[in-house]
């Protein structure tokens, strides 16, 4: 497996911030008072730190999946990688319900070498490119040699382009401007750059004293976060009686994450995932989302009313929502001709696939009603 951390640290110095990184600390990089001390962090928040630092691109997803193994492993929970490179965590040999979320992110690929020496690029899944401009990126050649750079417009100097505030964001008018002396085709192929390499987004991974959490790639780091997070809560000897497996896929962000991949004895499936903050939704970055529809359809219905009992029983903020634009890894398991009943949870998230945020309380609400539900389905304590 390739590992770009070597290199990819080779570009954070001790003067250049980058928060989500396990080598920096947060007061350091981003000062002391506006935010939390590292020491002091929620185990979720920190959880979510660890996997924020590592870039995981649909398609890219080796490096992740090894880092949850090990969390797993460490606690004495069995860590089974499927075929597809998804990873299955629990201790029962014959799971009925799969809690599912999906470790895989937007992010691009290389797709082409400028005239210039700039990069083209194709996006992986639906990173929403003007809030992405101007971000510091990664790119990790085939070689594992990792080079720096900017996501930029194509000329996106305003001294000589008139039309830089107005034109489309999108691939065709983007480039990446590599950190490297080679300004032709030629010399960034001597570099070992080629077409296929993947770019990594800086995620600007920082938690605020008022906890809030501001990252890209929070769908689904933030519910695999939770999902962590809930396994290790629920621990090694009771992960044995309980026939209980959390997935963990790798390819939802290009629609087939839990297409394949789910143990034959799944009955259900509790899909964790963003939920969805905006103009005509009910969600919050506060509160976890039920989701009672999305565009493939209704969840199920006995689940979402359990799931809301306890949410209420417990006092959890929840928001029972119908998302309009979306379809999640319960959707892919469905059309995959799974049979399964599937709900869906997971914290709010505002600026979905753009410069995300979400809400430590979002987080904790969400971990308290996946470990509610299970204890209640399986009537255990
Ligand atoms: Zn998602």
């Amino acid at each position: 497996m390739i590992k770009p951390k070597a290199n990819y640290e080779l570009f954070h110095g001790e003067n250049v911030p980058m928060p989500a990184s396990k080598k920096i600390s947060l007061k350091k990089s981003v000062g002391q008072n506006l935010f939390a001390r590292e020491s002091g962090l929620p185990p979720v928040v920190e959880i979510l730190r660890g996997l924020a630092a590592i870039p995981s691109p649909s398609g890219y997803t080796g490096e992740i999946v090894s880092h949850i193994s090990k969390i797993a492993e460490k606690a004495g929970i069995n860590a089974t990688k499927t075929n597809k490179g998804g990873l299955l965590i629990g201790n029962h040999p014959f799971p009925e319900i799969v809690v599912s979320g999906h470790i895989d992110t937007l992010g691009a690929m290389v797709s082409g070498i400028n005239s210039n020496g700039s990069l083209a690029f194709t996006k992986i899944g639906g990173p929403i490119l003007a809030t992405f401009e101007g971000a510091y990126v990664t790119v990790l050649t085939t070689e594992e040699k990792a080079f720096r750079g900017t996501l930029l417009l194509s000329n996106p100097a305003s001294h000589v382009n008139k039309e830089v505030a107005t034109t489309e964001r999108k691939p065709e008018n983007m480039q990446i401007r590599l950190d490297a002396e080679a300004v032709s085709k030629e010399e960034v192929l001597k570099l070992g750059i080629q077409v296929g390499d993947f770019i990594f987004f800086d995620p600007k991974f920082e938690y605020v004293n008022t906890g809030f959490i501001k990252s890209h790639f929070l769908d689904d780091k933030a519910g695999s976060s939770v999902m962590i997070d809930a396994f290790l809560t629920l621990g090694s000897n009771l992960l044995k009686k309980m026939p209980v497996v959390f997935f963990f896929s790798n390819f939802e962000e290009v629609g087939h994450g839990a297409c394949g991949g789910l143990p034959t004895s799944a009955k259900e499936m509790l899909v964790v995932d963003m939920g969805v903050v905006g103009e005509r939704v009910e969600g919050d970055e506060l509160s976890v989302s039920i989701c009672v529809k999305d565009s493939s359809g209704p969840y199920d219905y006995d689940i979402r009313r359990a799931l809301a009992k306890l949410a209420k029983e417990l006092k959890l903020p929840y928001k029972l929502d119908v998302f309009p634009f979306y379809a999640s890894d319960g959707s892919a398991a469905l059309q995959a001709g799974n049979d399964l009943r599937v709900a869906l949870i997971g914290p709010g998230v505002s600026a979905s696939h753009g410069m995300e945020r979400t809400h430590v309380k979002a987080l904790e609400a969400t971990k308290s009603l996946v470990i509610a539900y299970l204890k209640h389905i399986f009537k255990m304590r």
